[in-house]
């Protein structure tokens, strides 16, 4: 799964669990654990140009972000620190793994061996598993499979729908206000 999926489908699915939690928290959420671990391996691939083993353990895209540690540290600074902002991060980074687990199954890949290993990171070992992909654009270029194209425009879709819902919903919430401050006209 790519960017609007995980936006879109993350944002929608958090739906009903994420109320007054702040929206723009939320979406970062949903993509928090690509924006940690693609930059760190592509750019350890770059300087290194040998797939990112100048730092042996990051070997692949889904690395520090993927782990349930890292969620396990977002939900214990949530509990600590009562922040509704790391409350989102928390949980669009929970969904986005979810997501990326589910997304996996669509494209064929073997769970036990990719995800699973991440997820579980460092119980099985300290080593991730290695990514196949030997560059970014190597990566884009699996986005002409049906499964990940279907998730973009679902993804797409709902982030339009959400967008115009909210604008409806916070025009109704102004109008509203601004009947009840206006002052009574009919008695004197
Ligand atoms: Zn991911």
């Amino acid at each position: 799964m790519f960017l609007f999926g995980h936006l879109g489908i993350g944002k929608t699915l958090l739906g009903p669990i994420s109320k007054g939690l702040p929206n723009r928290y939320l979406l970062v959420g949903t993509i928090l654990p690509d924006l940690i671990d693609k930059p760190l391996y592509y750019g350890a691939t770059f300087f290194s140009q040998n797939h990112g083993s100048v730092w042996s353990s990051i070997s692949g895209s889904r690395t520090l972000g993927h782990t349930a540690l890292f969620i396990l540290i977002l939900s214990s600074l949530t509990w600590i620190k009562k922040s509704k902002r790391i409350a989102a991060l928390f949980l669009g980074s929970a969904i986005h793994l979810l997501l990326d687990a589910v997304s996996d199954a669509l494209l064929g890949r073997d769970f036990s061996e990719s995800l699973q290993t991440v997820i579980l990171w460092p119980l099985l070992g300290t080593k991730f598993p290695d990514f196949p992909y030997s560059s970014l654009s190597e990566h884009l270029n699996i986005m002409d499979r049906p499964s990940l194209i279907l998730e973009e425009l679902i993804g797409a879709s709902l982030l339009i729908f959400n967008s115009r819902s909210m604008t409806t919903e916070t025009t109704v919430a102004i109008s509203i206000t601004e009947v009840k401050n206006k002052p009574d006209q009919g008695t004197n």
